[in-house]
């Protein structure tokens, strides 16, 4: 019986464990986002620069539809942040 609950125990354990870091990653995964608006606007300044070629920006050759997702990347000409 004590052997039962234990290996109870343990398995519940594990399933904390899992949880918790699998909330951890969504989290930081979230913070490295900009938010919905902000992908849009920074996409649409993209689409109307001079300097892109397909959806690739011919200064940085970044992908803009990837490159406009992540809080730390900026335009190498300025034209957000
Ligand atoms: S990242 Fe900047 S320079 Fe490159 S296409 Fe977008 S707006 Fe233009």
């Amino acid at each position: 019986m004590k052997l039962r609950k234990k290996i109870v125990n343990y398995y519940h354990s594990l399933v904390r464990r899992y949880k918790y870091l699998r909330s951890i990653k969504s989290f930081n995964i979230f913070l490295l986002l900009v938010t919905p608006k902000d992908y849009e606007k920074r996409v649409g300044v993209c689409l109307g620069c001079k300097y892109i070629e397909g959806n690739d920006c011919s200064v940085c050759g970044c992908n803009v539809y990837d490159k406009s997702k992540y809080i730390t990347e900026v335009c190498p000409k300025g034209k957000w942040l």
